[in-house]
Order: C-alpha cells, then structure tokens, then sequence
C-alpha cells in the first residue's frame, strides 16, 4: 500500500461512512478519513496526518457532489461539533444509524449477519427532523472583540462557535439568548474563562416543555454565593426582561466551580417561578394504516415535572415512540412486576405502571427521584415505588436482602451501558423479558453478549432516531429467557 504525506492533495470517492459519520474513500486500498465528505461524494482531499494504515485528511472542494448530499440548513455546520450528519439527506442518515446499530452488533457483539438481519426492524425516523430538541445547553465565552458570545464548541475542541439560532432547538431560544447576551454586555458581567478559571457565566441552559409551552432557563455560575442577595450585579433586570418571554416560567441558578466538563453543579436553586416545569407525553401504539407503520395515540398521556438537573429526554416527538415500543417490547398484561433501572423522573416507568402489577425504579440522581415519586402521584399511579442509588448498588443489595423478584426488567442507562454487577443480579432476577433502551449501540452490543452468554436471546431490535442530524442513535430491544 502506497503511503502518503501531510499536503498531499488526492482526487477520492467517498464509499462509506465512519461512525463518526465522517467520510471513508479509498486509494489503491488505502483509506482516507475525511469529516464533512458525504457518501457518494468525489472529492479533492488535503492529507493532514498520515499513519502506516490510514490517513486522516481535509474536505478541500467537492468535485462531484453525492446524489445523498444536501444543503446544510445552518451556516456554522462545517465548523461546529453539535451535528455530524445535515449534509447528508435524512433517507441516508436513516441508513446511516441501521448499519450502525447493526455493525456494532455484528463486530462488537458477536452476533451473526444473518441473525441480526431477521431481528432488526427499520429505524423510526422523524416527518420533520428539524427544531426538534427540547433542550440545550449553551456555553458561554468571549469573541476575539471581548463580547460574550454563546453558542455550541466546535467539534473535539471546547473553541465556541457563536450561534444563538441553532435549527434543532426551539427558535425561541435565540430571543433569551441575545437578551442575556446584551445584559451581560451592558453590565461587563464576565463569561467563564475555562483555562484561567476565573470569570463567572459558564454556561446558558434553556429547556422546553413542547406541550406545556413552558420555559426554564437555568445560568451555572462558576460562583461560591450571592454577594448582597443576589449572584449577579443588577439580577432583577436580567429577571424582569427574561419574564416578557411568552412561556417563560423557571429561571434559576447552578453553581459549579470545578474545573470539568460536567456542566450543571450538584445544586440548583431557582430564582423566579416555578422550581419544575411540565410536558406529557402520549402512549401510542403502532398500527398499520395505508400500508405505513404509524404510532397512532391511544387517548391515553402522561405528564411529568422535570427539574433542572433531572434528565428528560431531548426529543420528545420520537420520545413518544421511543417509549411505546419499549411498552410494547415488556409485553405486559397487568400481573407482572417490573423493574425500570437508571428510571431518570419516572417517564418509563409510569408508562410501565399502567400496564404492571407493581414497578420499582432506581435512579442516581436525587432530584430525578423526587420528581419521580411527584410524577407518580401526579397521574394517580400508586403502583410504582422509586429509589435513589445506583443500579449496580440497589438492584444487587435489594437482591441479597430482600430476595427482590421481576417478571420484567427494563434498562436505561447512560453511554457508558450497564455496570457488569448490574448485569450480573438481572441475570440472577431470571425475568422472563429484559427491554434494553440504549443511547449508545457500542455499549448495547457489549451488554447484549453478557445477557446472551447468561441465558437469554434476543428477539428484537428497533433503532429510533432521537438526534436527527447527529451521529447517535437510541435503540430498544427484547430479549426473551431461553430456558423456562
Ligand atoms: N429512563 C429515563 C432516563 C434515561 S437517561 C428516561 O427515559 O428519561 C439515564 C439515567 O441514568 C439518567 O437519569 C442518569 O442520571 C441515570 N444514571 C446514570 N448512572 C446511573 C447508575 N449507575 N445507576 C442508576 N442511574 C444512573
């Protein structure tokens, strides 16, 4: 294989695509990775580093542009990091999460092609996948003028790329932005500076509840206390402007001092409205109605109070799907008991409760637990109990002690997947049915063989895009307890 310098300016074909969803074309065997080329794509290609293998290279012109490439909607695509996938048409970015899913549980977990070609159903995708986001949380900085600026980093750096008008959030955001923005302006009220430490806005959260209409607007402060009653010089401005916004209805503060890149601190404290905001989510069923597969609503809904440092889910269109075909996968007819691990507020497990004996959720964060059990009595269910810990503490702790039981046991949890203890005690429980919910198909595949290897098989997978536009995909799946 031919070996290539920095500089190097190279004519490719673009015929994959990584999971980064950067572009893979190769020469005489060699391949080149290049982030913004599309699929399909022939294009001229600078080499930026070169390996014995592989080289990395820059997107310098596109000679001949994919039938699969369209028109980024954003301007600042190619230089910020929030999304991998707008210039390539959603059909393709669809495509793009089934054969990641697959891939990774082919490679990763050791599944056979043909197997997973006969369990695997096709991605639920969204009519409008833009503007779908209920959530998002801005970093705030200073421009090369001295301005504070807001906006998303650029990709695998933490440079921020100002944008207050991002098109997968709510266009409401941009207003609240630009009205902290020029507050913080007109009163010298320092961003965060992340290499000196110093300087107090770090970054901007706004959240929505799609149905509620209501908005939270949360600032983490890189700050110890108030100094005269408030955290910043002239709040009550900054509160009384913020207000005028239609649907505003929490604002708050975080403090968080650490040097890190968790964004919210360990506290919240809200400074006007309501401490918790409100959104429902339908139950669906899906049904096949002129040929198509649609999630038709049952009449019936859920609604939620979600605090600030509780995880909600960011897509909550697909969320609705997402969650009734978890309910469909647990198969439940009102006698079992179920367990909902890493339960956030109680979404899942609510939907659950409506259909179980009995459901116990465990969660980590103490705030999601108390908007769980609110949550729980807000829709006048009383069949489900929650516990603050973490999955791999509580479940095998409840176990030894108290000998817990489930028919069914649903899991949730972060990008990083299931603790081994965590897996471990579920394969010990002997549920008939374990629903696996995964934002991260790496992990999945990973924990599906540890399952697979302790007794059970997996009986279907169903990815369900909650970030169009990015290179995640969420995936739901069954498995069934081979021997009875
Ligand atoms: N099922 C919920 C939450 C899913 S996100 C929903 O759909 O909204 C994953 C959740 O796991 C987060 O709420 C996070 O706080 C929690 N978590 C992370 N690590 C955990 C652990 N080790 N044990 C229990 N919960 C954990």
């Amino acid at each position: 294989m031919e070996q290539y310098k920095k500089n190097d300016v190279l004519t490719v074909t673009i015929e994959d695509m990584g999971h980064d969803g950067e572009g893979i074309g190769k020469i005489n065997g060699f391949p080149l990775f290049i982030k913004d080329a599309v699929i399909g794509d022939t294009v001229l290609a600078k080499i930026m580093k070169s390996k014995k293998n592989y080289a990395y290279a820059r997107l310098e012109k596109v000679t001949m542009p994919s039938p699969f490439r369209v028109e980024p909607k954003c301007p600042f695509y190619r230089q910020c990091g929030g999304c991998q996938l707008q210039t390539l048409s959603y059909e393709k970015q669809l495509e793009f999460k089934q054969n990641k899913i697959r891939n990774h549980l082919i490679r990763l977990g050791g599944f056979k092609e043909r197997f997973i070609d006969r369990v695997m159903e096709p991605v639920i995708g969204m009519d409008n996948p833009y503007r779908y986001r209920n959530k998002a949380q801005y970093p705030v900085g200073t421009d090369k003028n001295g301005k504070p600026v807001a906006g998303f980093y650029a990709g695998h750096s933490h440079t921020i790329i100002a944008n207050t008008n991002c098109y997968l959030g709510d266009e409401k955001n941009q207003q609240i932005l630009e009205t902290v923005l020029a507050f913080m302006e007109k009163y010298k009220i320092a961003p965060y500076n992340e290499t000196t430490g110093e300087g107090l806005v770090r970054h901007i959260l706004i959240r929505t509840g799609f149905t509620s209409g209501q908005i939270m607007v949360y600032f983490v402060l890189n700050s110890r206390r108030k100094k005269n009653g408030a955290y910043f010089p002239h709040q009550d401005e900054l509160l009384e402007a913020l207000k005028r916004t239609e649907g505003m209805a929490a604002i708050g503060v975080s403090l968080n001092r650490e040097k890190t890149n968790v964004i919210m601190g360990k506290e919240a404290e809200n400074l006007w409205g309501s401490p918790t905001i409100w959104d429902r989510i339908h139950i669906r069923r899906e049904e096949t109605r002129g040929g198509q597969r649609e999630f038709i609503p049952t009449g019936q809904a859920l609604d939620f109070n979600i605090s600030p440092l509780s995880f909600y889910q960011v897509n909550p269109v697909q969320t609705e799907k997402l969650y009734s075909l978890a309910l469909e996968y647990a198969g439940l007819d009102g006698s079992q008991t179920v367990w909902d691990l890493y339960c956030g507020i109680g979404t899942i497990s609510l939907f659950l409760a409506t259909r179980a004996k009995q459901v116990y959720g465990v969660e980590v964060v103490p705030q999601a637990i108390e908007d769980a059990r609110e949550n729980a009595r807000r829709n006048g269910i009383d069949n489900a109990q929650f516990f603050v810990g973490r999955a791999e503490d509580v479940l095998p702790r409840k176990y030894e002690e108290e000998g817990i039981f489930a028919d069914v046991i649903v899991v949730d949890p972060p990008r990083k997947g299931c603790d081994e203890a965590c897996l471990r005690t579920m394969l010990l429980m002997k549920p008939e049915r374990i629903v696996y919910v995964s934002c991260d198909s790496a992990t999945l595949a990973r924990d599906l063989r540890v399952l697979c290897d302790g007794g059970y098989e997996v009986k279907r997978v169903r990815g369900c895009d909650q970030f169009c536009m990015g290179v995640h995909v969420e995936t739901v799946v069954l498995m069934s307890r081979k021997e009875k």
